[in-house]
């Protein structure tokens, strides 16, 4: 439940009653209002009723990702939009590697048209032998070849010691599967004044997704973009099971944007192409695909990365799929 306060004089008084009876509760300064994610009997509130402007009743345990609180979600990134009724492309290696590699990258970005370049400096590589990411010198890197040509920054955020470098760089701060649960990090996230596209936990449920979302949101942050990446599955047989279910489940729970990731979905090029016009039939409000100039030669997830010309195609499949959708009255 929310509660909007129209009288600032009643906050202690209230503040101190939710003490008293030990609910649990978040007061957002900024708009006044109170959020109560367990009280299901209004009647508590009676005695409040001359200070409140509105109550929202949002029966889910995540309240400030909920599509009860607030219908749409609009961010505007340099004059750029990523909102859940849009659709927005992100592109890029997995990894920075080298100035020709991510300049060559955002030159064949900004030729299609596109604002959102994404790229790793700090990789979370499963072996501790693995190639982690080029740090500071890619964030300098990424950073100079979009403002090249024009584009916008995601990048990954691996930890909170690195948040004043990467903000110094990064458009948009990605918050990698394995750190969707780092709560602390989420919070304080909240607190930065830009966007933080939260991609879901491999083994996460939707509520677990959308109350991580909350952490960031209850701290002031509404700049959320979610990133379904794919689950863990029984199966070895692929990288990851891509959940398209969960974009339309989403949208019908949410007012949260929601990006796709074939890319990590799958692992595997080939099955990128079909499951990113899966996920735009889907309903996603953008697409995030690893690309590189020479896959074969890519430092990190080189299964998954399309060549140019492979993108191009996709683009192009995109398309077709976005303007049939127009066309459908469901
Ligand atoms: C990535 O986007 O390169 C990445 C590491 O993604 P994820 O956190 O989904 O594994
Ligand atoms: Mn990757």
């Amino acid at each position: 439940m929310i509660v909007k306060l129209s009288n600032k004089q009643q906050i202690p008084f209230l503040v101190n009653k939710l003490k008293q009876t030990k609910f649990d509760y978040i007061y957002l300064s900024d708009k006044q209002e109170f959020v109560i994610p367990k009280l299901n009997d209004k009647s508590f509130l009676n005695e409040f009723s001359n200070s409140i402007s509105e109550i929202i009743e949002i029966d889910t345990p995540f309240q400030l990702s909920s599509n009860k609180y607030k219908k749409h979600t609009e961010i505007n990134i340099n004059g750029s939009e990523i909102s859940n009724t849009a659709f927005s492309m992100i592109a890029g290696p997995c990894s920075i590697e080298s100035e020709e590699q991510i300049f060559h990258t955002a030159e064949f970005i900004s030729s299609k048209g596109l604002k959102f370049l994404r790229g790793g400096a700090y990789k979370p590589r499963t072996s501790p032998y693995s190639f982690r990411g080029m740090g500071l010198d890619g964030l300098k890197l990424i950073k100079e070849a979009a403002t090249a040509h024009g584009l916008n920054v995601v990048t990954e955020l691996m930890d909170l010691s690195l948040l004043d470098e990467v903000l110094e760089y990064v458009d948009i701060i990605q918050i990698g599967s394995r750190n969707m649960s780092n709560f602390f990090m989420l919070a304080e996230l909240g607190k930065v004044k830009k966007p933080v596209m939260l991609k879901r936990g491999m083994i996460a449920k939707t509520n677990e997704w959308l109350l991580a979302a909350d952490y960031i949101l209850s701290n002031g942050n509404e700049d959320v973009i979610l990133c379904e990446r794919g689950i863990r599955s029984f199966d070895p047989q692929m990288r990851n099971v891509f959940d398209v279910n969960v974009i339309p489940l989403i949208q019908s729970l949410s007012h949260l944007p929601i990006i796709a990731d074939p890319s990590h979905g799958t692992g595997e090029a080939k099955f990128v192409y079909p499951i990113s016009l899966a996920a735009v039939a889907a309903g996603a409000n953008g697409l995030m695909i690893e690309i590189h100039p020479n896959p074969k030669t890519a430092l990190s997830d080189s299964n998954q990365a399309l060549t140019f010309d492979e993108f191009d195609n996709l683009l192009n499949g995109i398309h077709v799929i976005r303007e049939s959708i127009v066309n459908l009255t469901v």
